[in-house]
C-alpha cells in the first residue's frame, strides 16, 4: 500500500473498530472536539483537563531537528552475509555465511532543513544500524566515498557557509569563499557538482562508510578497512530539469519513492563489500589512508564482497522510528574499531553529543535505538529512563554480588597498539588536494559528464563575488588547466555584457 493510501490501510487493519479515545493517563474521554465552556460563547473552564492534555502535548511535539542530515527517510530490513570475511573480522554479524542481522537505515540530505526538498544538489546521508548479537553497530556514511574536509574542527564552519547569518539566505560567496580557502574540498566538490550530486531518490545511489576503520580477526590481528554498499538497482540521477520540477512540486519525493517501493515489495538491495589495507601497506602508502578527502584506489585495494542489505519494512510511525532513530559512529562491536582518521575520531564524540541534546541522556532506550541484546552495566537513572534501570542489581563495580563482568573475549580482540608522534595542531590544508580529483576528472568522467560539472559549478559560483569566482577558477585549474579554462569560459558566458 503506497504512502498515499496509508490511512486506508490502517482502517482496514482495525478489526475491532476504532477503540475508545483516552487522555494520556488512559482515562476514556467523552468528547474530543469541543472545549468546556460557560454557556455557548464561553469563556473556557480551567478544569478542562482534556484540552490541557491535548494542547500541552501538541506544544511539545517538535524536538530539535538535526543540525545536519535533518531531512530524511528510514526503512528496516536485514543484512545477510554472502561471503566469508572472518579472516579479517571477528564481529559476530559476519561469523557465518547466510546469517541475517536486522538493520535500520536512515537516508537524508545533508545541509538542508527537515522541511526542505529532498531532490536538491547535496550529499546524501546513508546510515546503517546493525542490531547484532554483540549490540548495535552503526556505519554512519554518505553516498560519497570522500568528504570535503579532513580535520573535524572545520565541520562547523563548513556547514555554516550554507546560510548567511544575517539574511538567513543561501550565500554563494560564503560557500565558495570557504571552499576555495580550504582546497581539500576540491575532490568532493567535483563529485557533488557531478551527476551523482542529485540522485534519483535513495534507492539508486551507492553508500560508503567513507572513513577508514579497523577490523580485527579472532586472533586479534588487525587490518584497516573501507566499507562500500553498492545499489543493486544501479545508479540513477536526476537531471537539472527534473530536479527543479520536483523541488517545486514534490518536496518529499525521495521519502515517498522509498516508502512506495517497499510498500509494493520492490525491496531496495545494496551489496556490501570491503577494501582491506594491512598495517604494513598503510605505512608505505603514497597517500594518507586516513584522509577522508581520498579514496583507496580500487585497482590497488580491490572490493571484497561481504553481503547484502535488504530493506523490506517501512516505518510504522515516522517520528517514533525515523525522527528518533539515532546513529553514532561510536556504536561499534567487538571486531570493529576506529582508525586514526581524524574525521572519524571527531564524529565519535559529535554524534552521541547531538543525540543526547536532541533526544535526552537515555536516547539508547528508545525502542528503535535499543539493542536487541540485553544491556547490563553500571549506568543508572537520568531523565526518561524507561527500562528497569538495573532493578536491584549492584550499581557499582567491583562487587561481590554478581554484577556484570568485563568480557575476556573482547579483551583478547582488543590488542594493544603503538602510537607515536609530537602533540601539535597539524594544519593539513595543503596535503595533496588535487591528485585524486585529477584522476576523477581525467579518467572517471567522460566528456559530456565533464561539461555538466562545469555547467553546474558555473551556475552556482556566478552568484558569488567576482574575486571569489576568480579564486574558484584558480582552484579547479589545479585539478586540470582544461577544467580551469572551461570554467572561466562558462562563467564569462553567464555574465551580463558590459556596456
Ligand atoms: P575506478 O576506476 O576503479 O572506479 C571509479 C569509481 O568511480 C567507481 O566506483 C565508479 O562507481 C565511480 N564513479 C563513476 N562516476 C562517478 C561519479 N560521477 N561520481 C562519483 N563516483 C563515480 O576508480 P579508483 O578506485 O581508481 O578511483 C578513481 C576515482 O574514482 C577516485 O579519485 C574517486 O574520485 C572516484 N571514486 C572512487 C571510489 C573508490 O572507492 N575507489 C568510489 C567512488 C568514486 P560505479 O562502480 O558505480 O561505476
Amino acid at each position: 500500500m503506497s504512502a498515499q493510501c496509508q490511512l486506508r490501510e490502517f482502517k482496514d487493519q482495525q478489526k475491532d473498530g476504532a477503540g475508545v479515545a483516552t487522555l494520556s493517563s488512559g482515562a476514556p474521554v467523552g468528547d474530543v472536539s469541543t472545549v468546556l465552556t460557560v454557556g455557548k460563547c464561553g469563556p473556557m473552564l480551567f478544569q478542562d483537563v482534556t484540552y490541557f492534555d491535548e494542547v500541552a502535548s501538541f506544544d511539545r511535539e517538535r524536538i530539535p531537528e538535526r543540525v545536519v542530515h535533518a531531512k530524511g527517510a528510514g526503512a528496516f530490513g536485514y543484512f545477510q552475509v554472502t561471503h566469508d570475511i572472518t579472516k579479517y573480522c571477528a564481529a559476530k554479524l559476519f561469523d557465518t555465511v547466510g546469517k541475517r542481522t536486522p538493520i535500520a537505515v536512515r537516508f537524508s540530505t545533508v545541509a538542508r532543513e527537515s522541511g526542505s526538498s529532498d531532490t536538491v544538489r547535496d550529499l546524501r546521508g546513508f546510515a546503517v544500524k546493525f542490531y547484532t548479537d554483540d549490540g548495535n553497530w552503526d556505519i554512519v556514511g554518505n553516498n560519497s566515498p570522500i568528504f570535503f574536509i579532513r580535520d573535524p574542527i572545520l565541520f562547523p564552519p563548513l556547514m555554516h557557509t550554507r546560510r548567511n547569518p544575517q539574511t538567513h539566505l543561501k550565500d554563494a560567496s560564503a560557500f565558495w569563499d570557504f571552499n576555495t580557502l580550504r582546497p581539500e574540498t576540491t575532490h568532493q566538490l567535483l563529485h557533488m557538482f557531478g551527476d551523482r550530486g542529485i540522485p534519483n531518490g535513495y534507492r539508486f545511489m551507492h553508500g560508503y562508510g567513507s572513513h577508514t576503520f579497523k577490523l580485527v580477526n579472532c586472533k586479534g590481528e588487525p587490518v584497516y578497512c573501507k566499507f562500500h554498499y553498492k545499489s543493486a538497482q544501479g545508479i540513477q540521477n536526476l537531471d537539472i530539469e527534473n530536479s527543479n520540477y520536483l523541488q517545486h512540486y514534490d518536496t518529499d519525493y525521495a521519502i515517498r519513492d522509498l516508502y512506495d517501493a517497499i510498500a509494493r515489495k520492490d525491496y531496495p538491495i545494496y551489496n556490501m563489500s570491503i577494501q582491506v589495507m594491512t598495517f604494513e601497506e598503510a605505512e608505505k602508502c603514497k597517500f594518507n589512508p586516513f584522509d577522508l578527502t581520498k579514496v583507496w584506489p580500487q585497482g590497488m585495494f580491490p572490493l571484497i564482497p561481504v553481503g547484502r542489505l535488504v530493506l523490506d519494512r517501512n516505518p510504522t510511525n515516522y517520528f517514533a522510528e525515523v525522527e528518533q532513530m539515532a546513529f553514532s559512529p561510536a556504536n561499534m562491536v567487538p571486531g570493529i574499531e576506529p582508525s586514526p582518521d581524524k574525521m572519524l575520531q571527531g564524529r565519535l564524540f559529535s554524534y552521541g553529543d547531538t543525540q543526547r541534546h536532541r533526544l535526552g541522556a537515555n536516547f539508547m532506550q528508545i525502542p528503535v535505538n535499543a539493542p536487541k541484546v540485553c544491556v547490563k552495566n553500571y549506568q543508572r537513572d537520568g531523565p526518561m529512563r524507561v527500562n528497569d534501570n538495573g532493578g536491584g542489581a549492584p550499581n557499582y563495580y567491583p562487587n561481590t554480588y554478581s554484577g556484570p563482568e568485563p568480557s575476556q573475549r573482547v579483551r583478547d580482540l582488543q590488542q594493544p597498539y603503538k602510537v607515536t608522534g609530537d602533540v601539535h595542531r597539524y594544519d593539513t590544508g595543503d596535503e595533496d588536494n588535487f591528485s585524486q580529483a585529477a584522476v576523477f576528472w581525467n579518467r572517471v568522467l567522460d566528456e559530456p559528464a565533464r561539461k555538466r560539472v562545469v555547467t553546474n559549478i558555473a551556475n552556482h559560483v556566478i552568484n558569488a563575488e567576482e574575486f571569489i569566482q576568480e579564486r574558484t577558477i584558480n582552484m579547479f585549474a589545479q585539478v586540470s588547466p582544461d577544467l580551469g579554462e572551461q570554467l572561466r569560459e562558462a562563467i564569462k558566458l553567464r555574465k551580463p555584457a558590459k556596456m
